[in-house]
């Protein structure tokens, strides 16, 4: 294949620009910007032909040069990060966000993050105050602790209260307890990071209470409990609870600190989930702090928020990390939204998404799947509602799956795989499941209205049959 034919074909940068300028982007995206990606796309297109045995492709990347410009441009001055349909059913979607904020919240959220705020100021007083102060009653109220916080995530949270407290001493903790969340937080790593010395005690599947017992000395500072969130032992297993490790540290003078992960502030298994150990009774067993998430099955913003004893609240507000660690305005702000929802259980599970998700009768998730499927009963496709199980996610509830139904769509005219792509590449894009060769919108995760928006989307990708 005769190659400098091709790059000779190249238009001159000259000619682009001229061209470029006569079609308006100039106007739209400045000189400068346009002449980058000038320079981009020609440099794009010349490393192709060079690597390309593919005449044709080469020909049509090289004819569409200029309206690739145009996108290249474009894309500069639209969002990247933007909204996407999550049709996956998986509620806690790590990639896709995790937890939504209600809509019920935008206009409060939108005023806060856009003008200013009391953040950091005591409208009583008329004087400095704390960011914490907007929710810390709340969080105190609801979990029955003494005082709270909240840093960006749980894994600061956890990395602060070690740090804080637990510095240079021992921290005595069962090896089946030692996971790794993903995203690099695993818990021997976090330890020797805070400076806590970590014991590991135990085995893998069974640790008993005479091993923490066992494990504690002078140099003990406290002892450490972590919710296996993302894995489950089965079978000949036995782990020591917070009140039995309380009643032990209680003897011994060491206060215990728990990572429970997800944030379970009501019994879910009232609602037909698996049984998830809540902070209130962590609190009630006397646990010294308990932090968790906010994003996860809490379902407010990203937040790693730390309940307990005052004392121990108040040395870790006074730590350096808090202040690298600390939450925006936008988090404060829906944080205390989120919680008041809490204040009725009735609230929470009807206006928290990520409950309101979680505890929809199947019957309910049927008909919206039904409704989905007459929209698109004459696209060019073989359209069913079919049965299907959504997940938790979020490195929660990894066994439980939850009775749901779906929109299977199988396409005549193209792939499965490119009909996918072009879902993922629509203005909003719709993100769906692959199975036996089907694109499946789980509608458990479909939020009101956008059954409408897969609709109008799917039909203009596939046509009419
Ligand atoms: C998820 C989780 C974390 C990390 O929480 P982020 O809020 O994602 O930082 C830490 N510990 C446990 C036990 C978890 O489940």
């Amino acid at each position: 294949m005769d190659k400098n034919r091709f790059f000779r074909a190249i238009p001159k940068v000259d000619t682009l620009i001229e061209q470029c300028d006569s079609a308006g982007l100039f106007d739209r995206y400045g000189r400068e910007i346009t002449v980058d990606c000038i320079r981009e796309r020609t440099e794009a297109l010349r490393e192709f032909i060079g690597k390309s045995e593919d005449e044709t492709e080469i020909i049509r990347r090289t004819e569409s040069l200029l309206p690739d410009i145009a996108s290249a441009a474009e894309k500069l001055f639209s969002p990247n990060l933007k909204p996407v349909v999550n049709a996956t059913g998986t509620v806690l979607h790590t990639n896709l966000g995790r937890a939504l904020i209600s809509r019920k919240h935008a206009d409060h959220l939108m005023a806060m993050v856009s003008g200013y705020s009391n953040l950091e100021y005591d409208l009583e007083a008329g004087a400095r105050g704390e960011r914490y102060s907007h929710f810390e009653k709340l969080l105190c109220k609801i979990t029955g602790a003494e005082a709270a916080m909240a840093v960006n995530n749980n894994a600061a949270a956890v990395m602060l209260t070690l740090s804080a407290l637990c510095r240079g001493g021992e921290v005595p903790v069962s090896r089946g307890e030692l996971v790794e969340i993903g995203g690099k937080f695993r818990v021997p790593d976090v330890m020797a990071q805070s400076g806590a010395v970590m014991v590991d005690l135990g085995t893998t599947n069974k640790t008993h209470l005479s091993d923490y017992e066992d494990a504690i000395n002078e140099n003990t500072v406290a002892l450490l409990k972590v919710h296996t969130s993302n894995f489950r032992v089965v079978g000949f297993t036995e782990s020591v609870s917070v009140a039995e490790l309380v009643e032990l540290g209680n003897k011994h003078g060491l206060p215990v600190i728990e990572d429970i992960g997800s944030g379970v502030l009501i019994d879910l298994s009232k609602y037909g989930l698996t049984y998830e150990p809540t902070v209130q009774e962590s609190i009630r067993a006397g646990a010294a702090i308990v932090c968790f998430s906010g994003d996860k099955l809490l379902g407010g913003p990203q937040a790693g928020i730390i309940v307990g004893r005052r004392d121990y609240i108040k040395k870790i507000k006074k730590h350096p990390l808090t202040r690298a660690f600390r939450i925006d305005k936008f988090t404060a702000a829906a944080l205390e939204l989120t919680l008041q929802e809490y204040l009725s259980e009735e609230n929470a599970i009807r206006n928290i998404p990520v409950l309101r998700m979680l505890t929809q009768p199947p019957m309910e998730i049927r008909e919206r799947a039904e409704k989905l499927a007459a929209m698109l009963k004459n696209v060019n496709a073989r359209v069913e509602v079919v049965d299907c199980e959504s997940q938790v996610g979020g490195g929660s509830m990894p066994l439980e799956r939850l009775r749901s139904s779906a929109v299977a769509i199988k396409p005549n005219g193209m792939t499965t795989a490119s009909f996918e792509e072009a879902l993922r590449r629509a203005k909003k894009p719709i993100i769906c499941r692959v199975q036996e060769d089907r694109a499946l919108m789980d509608m458990r995760t479909v939020q009101p209205g956008e059954a409408e928006l897969i609709a109008a989307e799917v039909t203009e990708i596939l046509g009419a049959k």
